[in-house]
């Protein structure tokens, strides 16, 4: 360590570490962090020469990791109401800002991370993830995608990339990972809410999905893949795509085959956005109920339902994420996706804050996801227990302040114990 390293020491935590143990409950801590990691988490005094390092005290205030939403389209501005093309129409520079809104949102909410998972505009994503890690604008951490990759006539067709074979896929993969692009995605199955385009259908051959893996893999990037029906989850499972979105519609021979590889593949489900247009909440903004029962969103959701707790008794690893953005899915309402694996799936609140925790580091690569020693300082503080009660993460008076790379975002170290000091002590 460099002397001129800042060295803070938080104590009086509550420290939920989300190590992947489901039993975990808070624990009295403090947490010393050295530059951008955690270099020690201790039950009882940090082993430091007094007055080594800048003490900030939490007053018993609950401290989790950073938070991951591993499907984000951060190209829908705060008030986007599915007019994709509009917003690919948009001038580039308007629309930038409007996505540096996006993204302050996400890491005020405590999400220190993001996973691309398609963009409106092919170099936004990227633009964006440089202005981050500049310090240019405040964000997360970000995995950039480009434009969303169809077959030619496919969904989306006209705003995304077309490919019609293995050669237009690998070239189109191989321009976006050019331009900086980490994550790309793919749309492998369709999507009812699009009635040509029916959720179950595939679209995408092995070769095509295999060109994309492989030319990502040149680059260091990943694929990640829209698969709604259980023939696209196959092709995306066997030719080495690192994220299933959606999962929906799945059979035995996809979940043995998804369980087979769950070490190096994750599912990522969007649930909340289903429920949430199951449930009507997205009839004021013109999706009427029979366009969503034409969908099949009703027996989509119940699939997904079964099919997901399916998954996770076979030990595959989900990661939170979905589609936030839509009015009914509103970008700021996060956590509502862990909520629903509590609510709809029966996960256990500790269950459910490991798919946006330790799930997602052994997935990028990256030591971030826990409060363990060596690992990122990314870190949000909160009123309360989410072990016990997971709906805290989405209820913002409960939220407090984000640390991201050691430092606290939009604040400083005394905003933090302000906040530690003005909350209203809950029982533990
Ligand atoms: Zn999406």
């Amino acid at each position: 360590m460099g002397a001129q390293q800042v060295r803070t020491l938080i104590v009086n935590a509550r420290v939920v570490p989300c190590s992947g143990d489901v039993t975990e409950r808070p624990f009295d801590a403090n947490i010393l962090i050295e530059g951008e990691r955690i270099s020690g988490v201790f039950p009882g005094p940090a082993p430091i020469e007094p007055g080594s390092a800048q003490v900030v005290d939490v007053q018993g205030a609950t401290v989790i990791p950073g938070l991951c939403d591993a499907h984000t389209h951060i190209s829908w501005p705060l008030d986007f109401v599915f007019d994709h093309a509009a917003v690919a129409a948009m001038p580039d520079d308007e629309h930038a800002l409007e996505v540096a809104a996006v993204v302050r949102t996400f890491l005020q909410c405590g999400y220190t991370a993001l996973v691309g998972a398609g963009a409106l505009k092919p170099r936004v994503d990227v633009v964006i993830a440089n202005a981050i890690d500049r310090d240019l604008i405040p964000g997360p951490r970000l995995w950039p995608s480009g434009a969303h990759i169809t077959v030619k006539g496919g969904l989306g067709a006209g705003f995304n990339t077309e490919v019609d074979s293995p050669e237009t896929m690998r070239r189109a993969v191989g321009e976006q990972c050019a331009l900086g692009v980490k994550a790309v995605k793919l749309m492998a199955s369709g999507d009812g809410i699009i009635p040509e385009f029916p959720s179950q259908t595939n679209y995408m051959d092995d070769a095509m999905v295999a060109a994309a893996v492989e030319e990502a893999e040149t680059h260091g990037a990943f694929v990640t893949v829209h698969a709604r029906g259980a023939e696209s989850v196959r092709i995306a499972v066997r030719n080495g795509v690192r994220i299933v979105h959606h999962a929906s519609f799945l059979d035995d021979l996809s979940i043995s085959e998804l369980s087979a590889a769950r070490d190096h593949v994750w599912v990522c489900p969007g649930l909340h956005y289903l429920r949430s247009v199951v449930e009507g909440k997205a009839e004021p903004y013109g999706m009427s109920r029979q366009s969503v029962e034409r969908a099949l969103y009703p027996e989509e959701l119940q699939a997904s339902i079964e099919g997901l707790r399916k998954l996770h008794s076979n030990g595959v690893r989900l990661v939170a994420g979905g589609d936030f953005g839509h009015q009914w899915t509103k970008h700021g309402t996060y956590a509502a996706e862990l909520v629903s694996y509590v609510e709809l799936l029966g996960f256990s609140p500790i269950e459910a804050l490991l798919t946006a925790t330790a799930n997602i580091g052994p997935l990028l690569g990256e030591p971030l996801g826990q409060v363990r020693e060596g690992y990122l300082a990314d870190l949000v503080l909160l009123d309360g227990d989410p072990t016990s009660h997971i709906a805290i993460l989405a209820d913002h008076d409960r939220l407090g302040p984000v640390i991201k790379g050691g430092k606290p975002i939009l604040s400083g170290w005394g905003e933090v114990e302000r906040w530690a000091r003005s909350r209203i002590p809950t029982s533990r």
